[in-house]
């Protein structure tokens, strides 16, 4: 479809074409059964195996342990924030750490106050967020139930390349994966808890998937709201109430389609190299295109960037980018600018034709 445009939106964000082609084909009769999955009951055998299908294949692309449940939750990474800290913490004293890198994680820190004894173990806020502090500024609390990081902030645009080790003892690392969600391997048995809304890198909006260390679970604080207690979505597979079918099913293509094509090694590879070009295009404009994040933690996922001229030309770069069909360019209000999000399916064509554009624009406006 000639029309499609290459969507740098933050989130939700494109879906992989061949994906939409086929939730397409089947949309009024899903493989014969005379009904949409928008229509299906989710306790019937045909929107169950759909279910239990995406679940295998997403265990299998994050090879994701015995020892860890996967649920699929509402209410998006946002709600996550309350669950992790009223599950990890039952009487609401217990300690829990946080490392704020930007506007996602400080969210964080600020929800799980309201349910426990959270505290800012480091942050970059002097850097105007721009870097994530190094892991031997950290101060860890001794007690603490564990230690909070967004491995990728979407607004920002750093990235942990590391996942971070020596915790406090008894201490689990809780990860926001939202804005990277798949966009490379992983090693689950680092993790406590890994969490993230689908509606960025992985599919349409209304989800969010926890992988969960199995010991975690069945620890709720007495007065947690049943549909916050991850037992209750342990315990009925992700269905003790209607979960976001159609989200759901569109995840599913979209596991079926990456372990198709070769995992998450093959995704951290097109990622790199669709990032670079980016990076490359602004490091090579002399100063014309500006990105603010600390070279060591440059995000994979969301590259920020301005336009040294700055408000009328910057103005003119995106109407004009807008005009020649690179959507959503616009950076996040609280920060200005450009931001393009590059996810799992942004072609690299599409990140191509921003960087042939971008080098445009800067020889005619020099
Ligand atoms: N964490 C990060 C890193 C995000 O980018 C977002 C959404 N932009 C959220 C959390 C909040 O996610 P949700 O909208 O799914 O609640």
């Amino acid at each position: 479809n000639s029309n499609r445009k290459y969507n740098f939106s933050a989130g939700p964000a494109m879906l992989p074409l061949d994906v939409l082609e086929e939730a397409q084909k089947d949309l009024v009769d899903y493989k014969g059964t005379g009904m949409s999955v928008l229509e299906m009951s989710h306790r019937g055998k045909d929107f169950m195996s759909i279910a239990a299908k995406a679940e295998q294949d997403f265990r299998e692309l994050v090879n994701v342990p015995e020892n860890y449940k996967v649920i699929f939750v509402q209410g998006g990474a946002s709600t996550m924030f309350a669950s992790n800290a009223l599950n990890l913490c039952p009487t609401g004293k217990e300690k829990a750490d946080f490392v704020t890198t930007g506007a996602w994680s400080k969210k964080a820190l600020g929800e799980a106050k309201k349910f426990c004894d959270a505290g800012e173990a480091a942050t970059s806020k002097e850097s105007n967020f721009s870097t994530i502090p190094e892991r031997n500024t950290w101060n860890l609390r001794d007690g603490a139930k564990f230690v909070h990081i967004c491995e990728n902030e979407t607004i920002g645009g750093v990235e942990f390349k590391e996942t971070p080790v020596g915790l406090p003892d008894g201490a689990v690392l809780v990860a926001d994966h939202s804005s990277n969600y798949l966009s490379k391997p992983i090693d689950v048995n680092k993790y406590g808890i890994i969490y993230g809304g689908v509606q960025k890198n992985i599919a349409c909006a209304g989800m969010g998937i926890a992988i969960i260390r199995e010991d975690l679970i069945g620890n709720a604080a007495p007065n947690t709201p049943t549909m916050l207690d991850f037992s209750t979505h342990s315990e009925n597979e992700s269905m003790y109430n209607t979960p976001p079918c159609y989200t759901w099913y569109i995840s599913g293509l979209v596991f079926a389609k990456l372990l198709s094509e070769g995992g998450l090694s093959a995704m951290e590879k097109r990622n790199q190299e669709k990032a670079k070009v980016l990076y490359d295009t602004i490091d090579a404009s002399a100063g014309y295109y500006n990105c603010p994040t600390d070279l060591k933690y440059r995000s994979m996922m969301n590259v920020p960037f301005t336009l040294a001229k700055g408000g009328d030309v910057e103005k003119q770069f995106l109407k004009e980018a807008s005009d020649a069909g690179f959507e959503s360019l616009k950076g996040h209000r609280s920060v200005g600018g450009a931001r393009a999000s590059i996810y799992n399916a942004m072609p690299k064509e599409g990140v191509e034709a921003l960087a042939a554009f971008m080098k445009d624009f800067q020889s005619r406006n020099a």
